[in-house]
């Protein structure tokens, strides 16, 4: 019988990636080993096991964080420009590689192909970035108060970076991390969703190409596959001077705990509830589109979906009913089909959590505009593809406060001033992405104010989802306050070091103190 995996040329994809049967949980270089269980990977697409992959014992932890730390004392000496050029090669494989990479990432987490494609690009992106970075890695020169005194800063590796990610971004959330970290100097082992472990060994498999073709240990980039009992081997790993975290607040809030109780950086990418404002002077065309790509895109499943619509009562039923027409326009389908405008959830506990959150808003006075629904049949027999919903709600409503992984907006009312309406977009506990829609120059300046979004992210005339890399990526509050990508992110991946250098022959001390002897 043939499969959707062969009518979209997933084998060929799985063999040019060097996707075996049962692949290697660990891999650090000339040592391809693992003996934790097994961990099967099942496409949300279609159903179908892609691929099974071992998961990392304690023993092999203790020989990759060897290696790791073995391949850091030749990387450190390397000139970051000479890193550079190996990120550059990095990013070369990747465009060699970037269609089956992305259907890969499509067939495993279930992202339209497009959007499969276009995490790729992001990696890419970010070696492009990283190697224009790796002859910029610059420090302060400051005036010193001592005569014939020079002082400035410089920068240094960190070490053993830790990587733990989210299924939802397998492949581009590790090179975000990856890319500058390598340019500084340290070296990376990462741990990938036990959801998403195939994506996880096809990047390892690319990366040691590049390190082998230029005989380079592999150690510099590990590979550890688990859940997170595999994590915690890292977050209480007292090697690992920096935990960069990307996944649920839940999560965020336990390895925040755990690095900064041994003194360790932490550097958190966690959840959002992202809402666009909707003034009455909003593009409404615009309006639906950002709204509704921000929603459905990747079936609701980006830390940076739209969750929330704020719209102003004088234009509240013109949105509403020129949205709920966009959704009568979606098809859901099979992700690798262009025809296809929404995937699957990422697996059945999803769509239990999707299932909830319409019950509860129900539960709690909120009225359904588009119903959501499971659907079945020969199209969706993995059982993860689910309709998006549109609610009218609440702002205080509890399931409102919540971020729900899945595609479910709430469509929040407001009068009077856009104060009013950033008031009820700052009243979550998450703070990652905003935006306002509006031609209104005041709006969108108060809107960017310090009394205005209180988010890591606030655009105008755009969507909540969806970055560029030249910019630093984040948010507050329970979105955990890390940056990671672009701007001066490459700061946490290095120690800051002052150093004073006395080319007199006195030794005058600082702060005019004498001590004659
Ligand atoms: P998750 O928290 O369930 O898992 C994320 C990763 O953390 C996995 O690799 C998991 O094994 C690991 N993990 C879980 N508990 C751990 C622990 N105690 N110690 C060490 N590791 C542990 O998240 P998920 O369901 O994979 O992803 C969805 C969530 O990620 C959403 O909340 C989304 O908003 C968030 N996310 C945020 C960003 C961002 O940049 N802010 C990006 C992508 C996803």
């Amino acid at each position: 019988m043939k499969t959707l995996a062969t009518d979209f040329g997933i084998d060929e994809a799985l063999e040019s990636l060097g996707i075996k049967a049962i692949n290697e949980g660990t891999s650090t270089g000339s040592n391809n080993f693992s003996n934790g269980e097994i961990i099967e990977s099942y496409s949300p697409v279609d159903g179908q096991l892609i691929g099974k992959v071992k998961t990392t014992t304690k023993e092999d932890y203790e020989q990759v964080m060897d290696a790791a730390t073995s391949a850091f004392k030749t990387w450190r000496t390397m000139p970051a420009p000479q890193r550079g050029e190996i990120v550059r090669q990095f990013g070369d494989k990747l465009r060699e590689k970037k269609e089956a990479l992305g259907k890969l990432v499509s067939y495993e987490m279930g992202k339209s192909y497009q959007e499969g494609l276009g995490e790729v690009q992001e990696m890419i992106d970010i070696c492009d970035f990283a190697v224009g970075l790796s002859r910029q890695l610059h420090g302060l020169t400051m005036h010193s108060e001592r005569p014939g005194h020079r002082m400035y800063e410089q920068y240094h590796p960190l070490g053993v970076v830790g990587i733990i990610s989210a299924f939802n971004f397998p492949v581009a959330v590790w090179s975000w991390n990856t890319a500058l970290a390598w340019i500084c100097g340290d070296v990376c082992v990462w741990k990938p969703s036990e959801k998403t472990p195939i994506c996880g060994v096809a990047c390892q498999n690319i990366a040691a190409e590049v390190f082998a073709e230029n005989n380079l240990p592999e150690g510099i980039s590990c590979l550890i596959n688990g859940d997170y009992r595999v994590g915690e081997f890292m977050t209480k790993d007292t090697r690992i001077p920096l935990i960069s975290a990307t996944g649920s607040t839940r999560m965020g809030k336990i390895v925040a705990k755990e690095v900064a109780g041994r003194l360790g950086k932490s550097l958190l990418e966690l959840g959002g509830n992202n809402a666009i404002i909707v003034t009455p002077d909003a593009d409404i065309k615009m309006t639906v589109i950002g709204a509704v790509f921000g929603a459905v895109g990747t079936a609701g499943q980006r830390c940076t979906s739209t969750r929330r619509l704020i719209i102003h009562e004088s234009v509240y039923d013109k949105v509403k009913n020129a949205v709920v027409d966009a959704y009568e326009q979606l098809r859901i389908g099979n992700p690798l089909d262009e025809n296809n405008h929404v995937g699957p959830l990422i697996d059945t506990d999803a769509v239990k959590m999707y299932n909830q959150a319409l019950e509860k808003v129900v539960e709690e006075g909120g009225h359904m505009v588009v119903e959501g629904a499971v659907l079945s049949g020969e199209d969706y027999e993995s059982g993860c593809y689910v309709k998006p919903a549109i609610a009218e709600a609440k702002p205080d409503f509890k399931i409102v406060q919540h971020e729900t992984f899945a595609p479910v907006l709430y469509l929040l009312k407001y009068s009077g001033d856009v104060e009013n309406a950033i008031a009820i977009q700052n009243n979550v506990a998450q703070g990652l992405s905003s935006a306002i829609m509006t031609n209104n120059l005041r709006e969108a300046e108060r809107f960017l104010s310090h009394a205005g979004s209180d988010c890591g992210i606030a655009n105008v005339n755009i969507g909540t989802s969806g970055a560029e890399i030249g910019g630093a990526f984040g948010g507050e509050k329970e979105t955990g306050g890390g940056r990671e990508s672009g701007s001066d992110a490459w700061k946490i991946y290095m120690r800051r070091q002052t150093n004073t250098i006395n080319y007199t022959t006195e030794l005058p001390l600082a702060q005019g103190i004498k001590f004659d002897l």
